[in-house]
């Protein structure tokens, strides 16, 4: 019973070290990409920025506001659209549309592609690099006038089974 006890306590005392180990490398993490990105280490831009990054849902403003709100009331909802505008014009941050004229916002600026769900606001990331090489393989033989692609994501339509 006692080793138990000791063996329970050991467990969370890792468990704890283990989360606030997490929470100092995302810390270390958001300041780096606000440097590097030429911004200022302010609490609300890392609080805005860290809200983005530990979701998977690409959410929507309101979303975002009540994840900061919750963990940092503090902050207003001012603030808090002005600091969002400014990742996104740092390029920290991409807008993405969703079906209807809701702004959509993904922190995960890596190249993937979005799978947009019907009967459901969720938007899924797609990952698929043979993917990116059918496209640009397609795009190098076609052109299309008047334009210089920059970058190609698919949009993806699905019904969640
Ligand atoms: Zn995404």
């Amino acid at each position: 019973m006692y080793f138990k006890r000791i063996y329970i306590s050991l467990y969370l005392i890792l468990i704890r070290t283990e989360c606030y180990l997490e929470i100092v490398i995302m810390y270390e993490q958001i300041k780096e990409k606000l440097t590097a990105h030429g911004l200022k280490v302010t609490m609300q831009r890392v609080a805005v920025y860290e809200a983005l990054l530990t979701t998977k849902e690409h959410p929507s403003a309101e979303m975002i506001i009540d994840i900061v709100s919750a963990k940092y009331p503090g902050i207003s909802t001012g603030t808090i659209y002005k600091t969002l505008e400014t990742l996104v014009e740092k390029d920290l941050v991409r807008k993405i549309k969703n079906d209807g004229d809701k702004m959509r916002y993904d922190a995960h600026t890596d190249r993937h592609h979005h799978i947009y769900l019907e009967n459901s606001d969720k938007i899924m990331d797609y990952y698929d690099d043979d993917l990116n090489k059918l496209l640009e393989d397609y795009f190098k033989n076609k052109s299309i006038p008047h334009v210089q692609i920059q970058d190609m994501k698919l949009e993806i339509i699905a019904k969640y089974i």
